[in-house]
């Protein structure tokens, strides 16, 4: 199967209000290109370089978003041009796209990335650190930044029941927090980003609106 026709099968199985993002980390410009003759727009990647990169090489028109952890000294590169970050989990991270967004006269958008898994190893805030983060009243001078939503990123596992009860859980995290911070200058709360190429149809189920799939378009990644 080629990159168009993975990418069709998937759109055929993904409602109208879920933006399908295309993670073509560690896959050459190429790639993208193929996706992006097939009509594919949103793309992530995870490393801050590679996505830089790739942006000079490809046209413009591409949204580029950001899944991966994010130093905060590597925000300046991706500040001129990045459409979404998924992984805000800190006010110190928030306070640097603000510093960078400003230098560029431009507003980013940036989910705050949820722990919901069971491993340890995918970071993430708990719901205590959430509400202390958007408690925080520096988030009142962020003028450039504009929190949008959340991510989550489920356990690697079979256990379909245990996925769903995980993207479940978010997604009552995120409604409960949408009530509650929705008068929030800086937050608007329009987007879940939930659904990798393993778990994405249920997520959908449990009410994710942004999907983030790579393999199942590009193919197995090999890491070297
Ligand atoms: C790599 C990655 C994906 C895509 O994973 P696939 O299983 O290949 O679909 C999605 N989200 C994040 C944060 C990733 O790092």
């Amino acid at each position: 199967m080629s990159i168009a026709d993975n990418l069709k099968k998937i759109q055929s199985k993904v409602p109208d209000h879920v933006t399908l993002v295309a993670i073509s980390k560690t896959k050459p410009a190429e790639a993208v290109q193929e996706a992006y003759h097939a009509g594919q727009l949103h793309f992530g990647e995870n490393k801050v370089q590679e996505m830089t990169e790739k942006q000079e090489q490809l046209p413009h028109n591409i949204f580029w978003h950001q899944v991966g952890h994010l130093q905060r000294n590597k925000v300046k590169y991706i500040a001129p041009y990045v459409h979404l970050i998924h992984s805000v989990d800190s006010v110190k991270l928030l306070l640097e796209i603000q510093k960078q967004a400003k230098k560029q006269e431009r507003t980013i958008q940036a989910l705050l990335q949820i722990h919901i898994a069971e491993e340890d190893t995918k970071f993430g805030l708990n719901e205590a650190e959430l509400i202390q983060l958007l408690e925080d009243p520096e988030l009142l001078t962020l003028n450039g930044v504009l929190i949008s939503g959340m991510m989550g990123m489920a356990t690697n596992t079979s256990d379909e029941k245990q996925v769903a009860r995980e993207f479940k859980g978010l997604r009552e995290l995120f409604e409960k927090t949408k009530d509650r911070f929705s008068s929030h200058p800086h937050c608007m709360w329009n987007t879940l980003s939930m659904g990798m190429s393993g778990d994405y149809r249920i997520a959908i189920e449990e009410g994710s609106n942004m999907i983030r799939v790579g393999s199942a378009i590009f193919g197995e990644r090999n890491y070297k």
